[in-house]
């Protein structure tokens, strides 16, 4: 789940800074030349600047698909805060209005954490050159009125990556048993073949399903084939080791990754799990049974046709009694 939270956090930044490069582009080079006409060059040459930064993340995120939030904190942010100043300091109170724009964008370009820092590294050093500059009562309004819409913003950023999270997560898992579906089927098998490669491991796939559900579904009724297939669910998740993974791919069919695992653990795992199943008492005077595929990844496969492989072995066992596992 990490690995999906910071890869969203990551696409999070990747839009929002997108479009704030465009929206401060065009709403601050009027002023950049503004400035150059009014003989405040250093100014200028600041808004420019920070226009060029703006320009080279846009040039990095869309042709690159590249964006380091520790190099705008790093170089951004310093000369975003320099030339906030340095508009204090030549044109006085109008440096406070562009305080607001900053604070909250960081938290659009940076980390939740990063955004702290760069907003309490602009509050120390532009308070004090405010309190000196402009009357004391109304720099006090300034820090407060800064400091709450740094917090409200904060509090945005967190609330839409929360929901992001959330809305994700129930993207990619099936409702009834809470097992992942196949949305991220290809993802995680095309992960897997990766590691396989650089870690020169084995990895396994195991394709289960349940034999004769419709008659278990016919006899009990749906409601009782519903908690028929929790339970079986409970049972593979509980079984399984961390790094395994479970998918529920149709409606009585699971598959199963066995992280790391040759074909001969993968076999052993796979009758230690058609056993456990075979053996609860599920219904009452009926055995519920699953057949299995198993298919150990080879060298240069796809994921379709590793997963094609250990659908053939289930159809196998399948054709040649159900309640049994097949493998080569
Ligand atoms: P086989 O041993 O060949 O696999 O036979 P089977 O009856 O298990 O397979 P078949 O594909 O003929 O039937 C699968 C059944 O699973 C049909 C469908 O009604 C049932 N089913 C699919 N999804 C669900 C579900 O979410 N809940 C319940 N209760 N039944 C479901
Ligand atoms: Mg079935
Ligand atoms: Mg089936």
């Amino acid at each position: 789940m990490n690995r999906h939270s910071s890869q969203q956090a990551h696409d999070f930044l990747h839009q929002s800074s997108l479009g704030l490069a465009i929206v401060g582009i065009v709403l601050m080079t009027p002023f950049s030349i503004n400035n150059f006409l009014q003989g405040r060059h250093l100014l200028g040459v600041g808004g420019l600047l920070i226009n060029g930064i703006f320009a080279f993340n846009t040039w990095t995120i869309t042709k690159r698909n590249y964006y380091s939030d520790t190099l705008t904190l790093l170089v951004l942010v310093p000369i975003v805060i320099f030339f906030l100043n340095l508009t204090f300091i030549q044109q006085g109170i109008i440096g406070i209005f562009w305080c607001y724009p900053s604070v909250i964008a960081y938290y659009f370009m940076l980390s939740e954490r990063k955004a702290w820092i760069a907003n309490l590294t602009l509050l120390s050093i532009t308070f004090p050159i405010a309190w000196h500059i402009i009357e004391q009562a109304l720099a006090i309004r300034m820090i407060s009125t800064v400091v709450m819409v740094s917090i409200f913003s904060a509090i945005f950023v967190r609330v839409i990556n929360a929901q992001q999270q959330k809305l994700k997560l129930q993207a990619i898992t099936d409702p009834l048993t809470g097992l992942l579906n196949r949305t991220s089927l290809h993802e995680t098998l095309e992960q897997a073949i990766a590691q396989s490669k650089r870690m020169g491991i084995s990895m396994t796939l195991a394709s289960l399903d349940i034999d004769h559900f419709k008659a278990i579904n016919d006899a009990f009724g749906h409601a009782t084939g519903d908690q028929v297939l929790q339970d079986i669910s409970g049972l593979l998740k509980e079984r399984l080791r961390r790094v395994d993974q479970v998918f529920r791919i149709g409606g009585e069919e699971f598959l199963l990754l066995f992280y790391g695992s040759d074909t001969e653990s993968g076999y052993l795992v796979a009758e230690e799990l058609r056993h456990l199943i075979g053996s609860q008492p599920f219904l009452p005077d009926h055995s519920v049974t699953v057949s299995i595929g198993v298919a150990t990844l080879h060298p240069k496969e796809d994921w379709m046709t590793w997963m094609q492989r250990s659908d053939d072995y289930l159809y196998r066992a399948k054709s040649a009694g159900r309640n049994q596992v097949m493998c080569m």
